[in-house]
């Protein structure tokens, strides 16, 4: 523990104390520690009243996490069907409200089947190992979520690696990989660090041309990335085509807990025989699946939330280059503010809540060596105002910190 606080690294959660949204409350630091030291009796100070910030760093891109429609479809479906499951999905824990949610991915998504998890951290942890043996591959991005780090490392398959993104080094690794069986290539559908969208129509055509198979990790792309938020595989012409999908609810949909594996009939129908987190772990509510599937209603009956997403994240990012800040280039609503300098980024990120801008900054060992950022995520729920107010807090302590000229 002290190694880790020497290191700088040791990580304070704070405390929100609303529903998740662009507007937030949180409690002051202040209030935090002395709950921690001393937890009964002692008053809250005055100075350490709760934070009003604007949140810019949730995931919470359709902003849904507290919407009504979804709340109401949680607490209908509480009332009819019960709190929890209290089993794995293959004993007895299985409701329609599962697999009718199942359906409706499926259908989003325009594949042919869907198993859900707990969470898209089990979706990825027992995706590989069902699938692969030693006799096989898997050829993965660098800056892959630790999710997909985790289900290859818990694989027997034999491990290849390219360059974010890298598509020449991509095919050095097929030719290699040709010395195996079955050959899978795995991506994440947006790099969340930097935003970016993996270059999928090229990884396509390579996994064609060297007999793979594609899993790409829609976390934080799906909702957010194409016209209507249908993905990477919207983005790319290429809906149906991909063999396994990933994804979350915990992001864009919803923002809560779920996790799900989608794509080919047979990979599905062998998951559900053999993985793991899948077997062991239990079942969403019906209540979370119920919200599930109301937010994929809202998706396909209006493109209102995806609009004002691409919209508001536009808008943001002009804004901010004009100001003058060096901005990774992104295609979604993830917002990299380069600062480079770890300290400074994190005397930025303290100087911004203090205007009531609620951002992380992050730095080494979540990000490269000298590659120190602030992380910011749009959402459909900021409000134009919201948005102003963040440019502008952004901006004057820019010129304080002398990261503007
Ligand atoms: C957030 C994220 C996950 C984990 O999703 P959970 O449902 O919260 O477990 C997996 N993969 C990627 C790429 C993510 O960004």
């Amino acid at each position: 523990m002290q190694e880790i606080k020497d290191a700088g690294l040791y990580k304070n959660e704070r405390v929100i104390i609303t529903p998740q949204s662009s507007a937030i409350q949180v409690e002051n630091p202040l209030a935090s520690k002395q709950r921690s030291v001393n937890a009964e009796g002692s008053k809250r100070p005055e100075d350490s009243k709760p934070l009003s910030v604007i949140n810019f760093c949730a995931n919470n891109y359709l902003g849904l996490a507290d919407n009504k429609e979804l709340i109401q479809a949680a607490k209908d479906r509480m009332d009819a069907r019960g709190y929890g499951m209290a089993s794995v999905r293959f004993i007895c824990g299985t409701q329609d409200t599962h697999k009718e949610l199942e359906k409706v991915i499926s259908d989003f998504f325009g594949t042919e089947d869907t198993i859900l998890y707990a969470a898209c951290f089990d979706a990825n942890g027992g995706l590989f190992e069902p699938l692969l043996t030693e006799e096989d591959a898997i050829i993965s991005d660098a800056l892959n979520h630790a999710s997909i780090i985790d289900g290859v490392r818990l694989c027997k398959a034999v491990r290849y690696r390219y360059a974010n993104g890298d598509m020449a080094d991509l095919e050095e690794q097929l030719k290699k990989a040709q010395a195996q069986r079955f050959r899978i290539i795995a991506t994440d559908g947006v790099f969340s660090m930097d935003g970016n969208v993996c270059p999928l129509d090229k990884i396509y055509e390579l996994a064609k041309k060297y007999n793979a198979l594609v899993m790409v990790d829609e976390s934080h792309s799906a909702g957010v990335v194409g016209k209507t938020g249908h993905g990477v595989t919207e983005l790319y012409n290429l809906r149906g085509k991909v063999e396994i999908i990933t994804g979350t609810l915990g992001k864009a949909f919803g923002g809560s807990v779920g996790g799900f594996t989608t794509g080919k009939k047979e990979i599905i129908d062998l998951l559900r025989q053999r993985s793991r987190p899948y077997l062991f772990s239990n079942s969403i509510p019906p209540m979370i699946a119920a919200a599930g599937i109301k937010t994929f209603e809202i998706l396909t009956r209006s493109n209102e939330l995806q609009d004002r997403l691409h919209e508001n994240t536009a808008y943001f990012i002009e804004k901010m280059k004009a100001a003058g800040f060096d901005i990774k280039p992104t295609q979604s609503a993830i917002c990299a503010v380069m600062l480079y300098d770890a300290r400074l980024s994190q005397e930025f990120a303290a100087a911004l809540q203090e205007e009531g801008i609620y951002v992380t900054g992050f730095y080494y060992p979540v990000v490269p060596k000298g590659q120190a950022r602030i992380r910011v995520q749009v959402s459909a729920a900021h409000t134009r105002e919201q948005l102003d107010r963040g440019i502008a807090a952004f901006t004057k302590i820019g010129t304080v910190l002398g990261v503007l000229k």
